[in-house]
């Protein structure tokens, strides 16, 4: 049963009532996971991803099938370091099934994205980023009110008191990455990334 707070003043109470949530659920939406994010209090850099894939559905671990091993090649952090590193959550956190044409996941609803952010939005007041990576179109679109990922790969922006930096879902499935041009953009996104990683 999803239980939301009016407020919460800690990221183990928030996490617990998160872990169990089924508000898409309970509003109809077909969802195929149960909530999937990690971190630790202390955790200054955040990884905001679109949705746990099928493979992070069944671990119920973040970037745990072949994006994760790709961002975490971009990031040149192993899986220990990456996971000490970032406070790992997405615009909307189980997994939502196959899309119905049969390629890949069903992206999810404006209405399953409204009832997630209610997480998203405690997770940011809590966790308080130094850094957000801000991973995929759509978490671009929805966290910074991005619109055209071509433009903004490589650029920093503000969201509230953190650094922001978009970077291009790591799943390849787009083809974005196919064009010089782009895989320059996100070499300039990574060195943005260590030089924040990297700040006192
Ligand atoms: S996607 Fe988010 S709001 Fe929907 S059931 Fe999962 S955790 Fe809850």
């Amino acid at each position: 049963m999803t239980r939301r707070r009016s407020s919460y003043r800690s990221l183990a109470s928030l996490q617990r009532d998160n872990r169990v949530c089924r508000a898409c659920a309970e509003a109809g939406f077909p969802l195929e996971s149960l909530p999937v994010l990690e971190g630790r209090p202390g955790q200054r850099a955040m990884i905001v991803g679109q949705a746990p894939g099928i493979v992070e559905g069944i671990e119920r671990r973040p970037w745990r099938g072949r994006a994760g091993a790709t961002l975490r090649r971009w990031l040149e952090l192993d899986e220990a370091a990456f996971y000490a590193a970032f406070y790992c959550v997405s615009i909307t956190r189980c997994y939502p099934g196959r899309h119905p044409s049969g390629r890949g996941d069903r992206p999810a609803t404006p209405g399953e994205i409204a009832l997630c952010r209610f997480w998203l939005d405690w997770d940011l007041q809590l966790v308080q980023p130094r850094l957000v990576l801000v991973v995929g179109g759509l978490a671009a679109r929805r966290l910074l009110g991005l619109t055209r990922l071509t433009e903004c790969i490589g650029a920093r922006y503000r969201l509230g008191d953190a650094v922001a930096v978009p970077l291009p879902h790591p799943s390849g499935a787009s083809g974005w990455l196919n064009e010089p041009a782009n895989r320059e953009r996100l070499a300039s996104a990574l060195a943005l990334v260590r030089e924040e990683l990297a700040a006192p």
